[in-house]
């Protein structure tokens, strides 16, 4: 129970392949120690003396002191994550909406500008162009298959960074991480990305040149809907200082007698400065009770994504020879203008989501979704069971309509999150259900 700005821990196991780390990372117990990793369900800690405790909050040591900064069981699952992502450093996050508002302000601040790309989950879009808006910072959206030159000509004196999803909820739009790295890195910038959809077993961005990986924990890390989270995952080794844009990184902090991030914590300084400054001040740590679940759920994330794909796979190729089916969206499909990429940078598998659109438009596909037995109608993506939801009038419904088209969602696409149920139980349902139609 000593850590706690992890990355400079004692933690060491890169070695391991990504399936084992799913299992072993995190947590090492020690001799008698309970073997799965215990919930600490405590908000507070006991020190034997007084200057212990100052020196805690002076960052002069680590540990423990107040579970809004940080937690054991919490702690422990963000090493996990931060050594299947190849990152130094993790910090878990109330939900994955606070991951990206985090990520954002911990680099941003009123007058700055960030680079997106317009294919982002509705609630991310919702965050950036109204309350991160009112926050002060202003968006630049781009195609998330914009050129080098159409990323570069975005990018303004005060940009701070470029965002995007690695896998676009639902466009399903791989991205170019190494084409939007260059162009970011080329000015100094840091590339944010959420990785939510891949999950580190299908990619590891950070590898192909993102800084800093962001994730709704809520979805396939949890994987069985048990427990809203987000994480933020740190590569290290971003210059701060060289990039001469980032004074909150290399200026003093005030609020703990002038410490500087990028010298007194020069292996994580992203996640120190998130946690003690953004965390502490926001207050919008993960739960522990939610770590726990999550993290036990991240044991068995590779044998599920695997599922996922394949089950994906196959229903995508069902639909798109079913005669009521106009459309069919899946990177994992030879013909997807994105299965390139995704061979590239998602070798092992597509991930569990599909679109779809019904011939007939958005009332027949009313129809099929009212229809479906298996499949339920959530506002959820990415656990065990088959789910459908219709992201115009659901996760997208704030959206204008232009902001919708921009996202890649049109008035009848479908959107499936495939579960890990048997194949042929999944496609029996969409088959009866799209029978529906007239
Ligand atoms: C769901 C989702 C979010 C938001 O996460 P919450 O945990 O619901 O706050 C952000 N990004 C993507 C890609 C998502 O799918």
């Amino acid at each position: 129970m000593e850590h706690m700005f992890n990355g400079e821990g004692d933690f060491e196991m890169n070695h391991w392949k990504i399936e084992t780390k799913a299992v072993q990372s995190g947590y090492v117990p020690g001799n008698g120690d309970p073997r799965v990793l215990p919930l600490y369900q405590s908000t507070t800690y006991k020190y034997d003396d007084a200057q212990s405790v100052a020196d805690l909050f002076d960052l002069k040591r680590e540990g423990f002191f107040y579970s809004r900064l940080a937690n054991p069981t919490v702690d422990a699952f963000e090493r996990k994550i931060a050594d299947m992502e190849g990152g130094v450093a993790a910090v878990a996050l109330s939900s994955g909406q606070t991951a990206n508002a985090m990520a954002l302000l911990n680099l941003a601040e009123s007058g700055d500008h960030i680079v997106a790309v317009s294919s982002l989950y509705g609630g991310t879009v919702s965050l950036f162009t109204n309350t991160l808006k009112k926050c002060g910072l202003t968006f630049t959206f781009i195609s998330p298959e914009a050129t080098g030159e159409e990323i570069r000509a975005a990018i303004r004196p005060n940009t701070k960074a470029l965002f995007a999803e690695v896998l676009a909820n639902p466009a399903l739009v791989v991205l170019d991480i190494e084409r939007f790295a260059a162009a970011a890195h080329e000015f100094g910038l840091p590339l944010i990305v959420d990785n939510t959809f891949p999950t580190p077993f299908l990619c590891n961005p950070l590898a192909w040149g993102a800084d800093i990986v962001t994730h709704s924990t809520t979805k396939y890390l949890d994987g069985h809907a048990s427990s809203v989270g987000g994480i933020v995952v740190e590569k290290g080794g971003f210059d701060w200082a060289a990039s001469g844009r980032f004074p909150g990184f290399t200026e003093p902090d005030p609020s703990y007698h002038g410490l500087v991030y990028a010298k007194n914590f020069a292996a994580a300084p992203f996640s120190v400065k998130l946690r003690v400054q953004m965390v502490r001040d926001y207050g919008v740590p993960a739960a522990p009770f939610n770590a726990y679940l999550t993290n036990m759920g991240t044991e068995t994330l590779a044998l599920r994504m695997e599922r996922h794909s394949s089950n994906a796979l196959k229903l995508a190729e069902f639909l798109k020879k079913h005669p009521k089916v106009g459309w069919v969206n899946y990177p994992g499909l030879e013909e997807n203008p994105h299965h390139a990429a995704q061979l590239k940078y998602m070798p092992r598998g597509a991930s569990g989501v599909l679109c779809f659109g019904v011939k007939g438009g958005k009332a027949a596909g009313e129809i099929v979704m009212n229809a479906l037995k298996l499949a339920a109608i959530v506002v959820h993506v990415a656990d065990v069971r088959t789910c459908v939801l219709h992201p115009a009038s659901m996760t997208h419904r704030q959206l204008s309509e232009a902001e919708q088209i921009a996202a890649g969602v049109s008035p009848d696409l479908i959107r499936v999150s495939v579960g890990i149920e048997h194949i042929d139980d999944i496609i029996a349902d969409f088959d009866q259900a799209l029978n529906q139609v007239r």
